[in-house]
């Protein structure tokens, strides 16, 4: 134990020899020998070669020197990168230089500032530093804003004077320093000024009383330059263009020692210069230190700029990646989580979906009409919805458990019961009307389908049986029954009801001795509701005119409504003579005439005021002859006639009227016979070219009855229309056209004619007209193109698809189509867009108006020919009449004339004799009657 302690003092006592024999050189070095004084190396920034340095500073070196009598004081005077690397090197124990790099030198090698630099300048002392902008006196430049786009000299980037106090100054005013075309001219602050002075540049930036120093020197006119923006600084002798900022600075290096740093500053603080030596000095020399000033105006200014030493060091690539690292690792987590829950979501939807459908399903099973029952694979019944209940009369909770047998009528044997089982197990599901009883014991007809569930594993799961009660036929049927005498829209009843009723009145009118009257009442314009309000507020105007007729009448009075806007009252008989029936009739026709008129407020707003017109026919014995059809008819013509008196009045029939309708039906019994008594003639109007040469000829039908008379087909067609006799009588035409243009092949001046017949809507109408007409046409093979179809919009109105597909089969069977009187009827232009017309017939009426000054038909005209060419028909037009007319068409561009001026319609073999010799004679115009 002894050993040991006296080991530890051993030890003890050597280390504290070892500590006193380091100590002691240490000890020395602080305290010199006065013979050898330390040395104290201060670099100062040079700006301008050495003697003007050595002259600036001298003054205050000499009084450093005897300030510092224990210290051996060396100056050097260096540029930035020699100051620079002097520093690095821990040559100096000091610094003198600008606060841009003083304030560098803080930062980055953590030198401490110890005192500021006064100048004398202008016999002023001087601490502080501006910027300025020289810019050529008589030059465009005058605010800093002036600068973008401009040439800019400065001295360098790390020269605060010389770049960014005047930067900051752009910077602060909004200016984009990139739109400014930097020019690096220093390092010399004089080399700055010249690139201005010289055109250079168009600013120099500059530290401020550079310019006035080299003007003091001699070596520059003054006028040549101005300072951008100067600035107002008291007791500043420069001109500058910034505010002031704290000037040199004077720093110790921390490998200088505490007490040598101390030495330093309160020798520096305390120099003074006496008046008289400062009187000799020069300008800017430099005349003592004051203490240090804040240097935070000029950090805020590098920090702006990012410059040394607040410059932003390029980020190493690990750096990058740390930096990025977070956010990239919160991204992916984003993205990641983003993805599950949208996973998420999409699966719930699709889950939810399945549901939906499988509710959906299962809802409109359960809600439907038709009866549902699930049985399970021992066919014990699992469910049934309310139409079950409602069909067969079992509660769910009667049936559930049980088997379907429960509702067996015993009307199907066992065989059918085996037969259905046998096709569920093989097809999985039957179908078959099946006699049931219901709980009240009624046996009824049903549909039912069943189908067999299967499990995933293929075995049956359930059935599904859905069934629907057949018994409702009968009451279909009745409503069927009610519907066919019945008018849907109104419930009142229909023309049919309306038949039976008058049938019966005749009987009972003859019968009795008694008359009644029928009324045909007409709502006047009606369409205009439809066309104005639309067809939902005609319906409505409808149904509100029959609730008032029915209001407004007796009991056993009879109200229908027998086509969309016309109702017929039936007034029963009961009047002994026509007279007083049509007495009675009359009152009742004004006084609803006066009801019908009241203003009818539409639900949809808008308010329709409707007049009627009424036509009255007596019913009663005297028409033995006359149906019930023609009662009505009888009334409608008087209703006609109340049109005609311009409306909103009651009219009766007139016999004068029935008259003139008893000629109309001789006639029509004559045209019966027409074509077979031979008396249906052919006529041929000339078509022409605008050349005037003959291209074809438009047939037009005559009737020439036995006593030699020609009937007008304008007098004959309508008529032949109406009876349906249109129908034969057209066929024949045509097969007289056909047979002509075969005939026609033989003789060369009439071998390329194109024959033209009129096509009436109502043949049109006919389903097998097309079938019809082909089987004529072939035999003309490809001569077909020489037979032209004329059609009327007309065609187009009631059934435009039919239409439309029966004219694609004319023309896909090589005719040439032509719409005839194109202007009067609808004039739709889509009909001429979806239907592929080959030619356009302008109608005579538009072209009798191309008189001499008429400019307003003759636009017209030419609208409807530029608008047929170009949908690449062939215009023509009708009716022309003089050569004023012709000659205007054909500059307008019309291709085709057709009219008395060319030819009138003449006899086929006459106009076959015309055409032959126009042929010889082809100048020869003549027309021929
Ligand atoms: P549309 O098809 O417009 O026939 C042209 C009518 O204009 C013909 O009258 C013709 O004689 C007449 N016309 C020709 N040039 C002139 C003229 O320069 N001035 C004047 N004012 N009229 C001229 P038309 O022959 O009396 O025939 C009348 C209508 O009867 C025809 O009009 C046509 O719609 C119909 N029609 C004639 N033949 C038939 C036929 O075979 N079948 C059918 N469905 N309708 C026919
Ligand atoms: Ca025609
Ligand atoms: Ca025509």
């Amino acid at each position: 134990m002894k050993a040991l302690w006296r080991t530890c003092t051993w030890i003890w006592r050597w280390l504290v020899a070892a500590w006193l024999v380091w100590l002691l050189p240490a000890a020395a070095w602080a305290h010199p020998e006065p013979g050898e004084r330390p040395v104290l190396t201060i670099g100062v920034l040079a700006i301008q070669s050495a003697p003007v340095e050595q002259a600036r500073w001298g003054a205050v070196e000499q009084a450093l020197a005897e300030a510092l009598p224990h210290y051996r004081v060396q100056w050097e005077f260096l540029p930035y990168p020699a100051l620079d690397r002097a520093i690095s090197a821990q040559h100096l124990d000091a610094v003198i230089t600008n606060p841009g790099h003083a304030l560098a030198l803080q930062y980055l090698v953590g030198a401490t500032p110890v005192a500021s630099v006064i100048r004398q300048v202008g016999g002023q002392p001087l601490a502080a530093l501006a910027g300025v902008a020289w810019v050529r006196a008589d030059g465009p430049v005058h605010q800093w804003a002036d600068l973008k786009g401009r040439r800019v000299a400065y001295v360098s980037e790390e020269s605060l004077g010389g770049r960014w106090l005047q930067s900051y100054e752009l910077y602060r005013r909004g200016i984009d320093l990139d739109a400014i075309q930097w020019l690096a001219a220093g390092p010399s602050h004089d080399g700055v000024i010249d690139a201005v002075l010289s055109g250079k540049a168009d600013a120099a930036f500059v530290r401020a009383g550079v310019w006035e120093t080299r003007l003091a020197r001699g070596a520059g006119d003054s006028r040549a330059l101005r300072p951008l923006e100067p600035q107002h600084l008291p007791g500043y002798p420069f001109a500058a263009s910034t505010p002031l900022y704290p000037d040199w600075v004077v720093l110790t290096l921390p490998a200088t020692s505490g007490p040598v740093q101390r030495d330093l500053a309160a020798a520096l603080l305390a120099i003074t210069l006496s008046e008289s030596l400062r009187a000799t000095l020069p300008d800017d020399a430099v005349i003592g230190f004051a203490p240090p000033q804040s240097s935070a105006a000029i950090a805020r200014v590098l920090r702006t700029f990012r410059v040394r030493p607040f410059a932003v060091p390029p980020l190493t690539v690990r750096e990058r990646l740390e930096a990025a690292a977070w956010p990239l690792a919160a991204a992916g987590a984003g993205l990641l989580l983003v993805s599950l829950v949208a996973i998420l979501l999409w699966r719930q939807k699709r889950r939810l979906r399945q549901l939906l459908q499988e509710q959906a399903i299962q809802a409109r099973l359960f809600d439907s009409e038709l009866g549902v029952m699930i049985v399970d694979a021992e066919r014990r019944i699992l469910r049934v919805n309310p139409a079950f209940t409602r069909i067969t009369g079992y509660h769910p909770d009667e049936v559930i458990g049980k088997t379907p047998k429960l509702l067996q009528s015993g009307r199907q044997d066992d065989a059918f019961y085996q037969s259905m089982w046998d096709a569920l197990a093989t097809k999985g599901v039957w179908q078959g009307e099946i006699w049931n009883r219901r709980k009240n014991g009624e046996v009824y007809p049903e549909w039912l389908t069943i189908s067999a569930v299967h499990g995933p594993d293929g075995q049956v799961r359930h059935y599904v049986g859905v069934f629907s009660d057949l018994s409702w036929r009968k009451a279909a049927e009745a409503q069927i029954e009610r519907l066919s005498f019945q008018d849907p829209l109104t419930d009142l009843p229909n023309r049919q009801m309306l038949l039976q009723r008058l049938q019966a009145m005749r009987v009972e009118s003859h019968e009795q001795q008694t008359y009644g009257a029928l009324l045909l009442i007409d709502l006047d314009h009606f369409h205009l509701v439809n066309d104005v309000y639309g067809p939902r507020s005609g319906d409505e105007v409808l149904r509100r005119c029959a609730q008032r007729l029915r209001d407004d009448l007796q009991p056993d009075d009879l109200v229908a409504r027998v086509t969309s806007d016309e109702f017929v009252v039936l007034l029963p008989a009961r009047h002994a003579s026509s007279h007083l029936a049509a007495f009675a009739a009359q009152a009742v026709a004004e006084r609803l005439r006066s009801v019908l008129r009241e203003p009818i407020t539409l639900s949809q707003g808008g308010t329709v005021q409707l007049t009627v017109s009424i036509g009255i026919a007596v019913v009663g014995v005297g028409g033995q002859d006359r149906d019930a059809t023609d009662w009505l008819k009888a009334a409608d013509l008087a209703m006609q006639q109340a049109k005609n008196a311009g409306r909103d009045v009651v009219h009766f029939f007139d016999p004068a009227i029935e008259q003139a309708l008893a000629k109309g039906f001789a006639l029509r019994q004559a045209l019966a016979q027409a074509i077979d008594n031979d008396e249906l003639r052919l006529y041929a109007q000339p078509q022409l070219d605008a050349d005037r040469r003959l291209v074809g000829a438009e047939v037009l039908l005559r009737w020439q009855r036995r006593d030699g008379t020609l009937v007008s087909p304008a007098e004959f067609i309508p008529l032949a229309e109406e009876s349906g006799l249109i129908v034969p009588i057209g066929r024949w035409v045509r097969q007289q056209a056909i047979a002509t243009l075969q005939r026609w092949q033989a003789r060369p001046a009439l071998a390329g004619l194109r024959l033209s017949v009129n096509i009436s809507a109502r043949e049109f109408a006919k389903p097998d007209f097309v079938e019809l007409l082909l089987q004529d046409v072939a035999p003309l093979q490809t001569l077909a193109r020489q037979l032209e179809l004329e059609v009327t919009e007309s065609l187009f109105l009631h059934n435009p698809a039919a239409a439309k597909a029966a004219f694609m089969q004319l023309k896909e069977a090589g005719l040439t189509l032509a719409l005839d009187d194109f202007g009067t009827g609808y004039s739709s232009l889509s009909y001429l867009q979806t239907l592929p017309f080959d030619v356009l017939k302008i109608d005579q009426r538009f072209v009798a108006q191309l008189g001499p000054q008429d400019t307003k038909s003759e636009a017209l005209v030419a609208t409807i020919i530029a608008l047929g060419r170009n949908f690449g028909m062939t215009v023509l037009a009708e009716g022309v009449e003089t050569e004023e007319q012709a000659s205007k068409l054909i500059a307008l561009g019309c291709q085709q004339l057709q009219g008395y001026l060319l030819g009138r319609p003449m006899p086929l073999d006459a106009f076959e004799t015309w055409a032959t010799q126009r042929q010889v004679h082809p100048d020869d115009t003549v027309t021929t009657r």
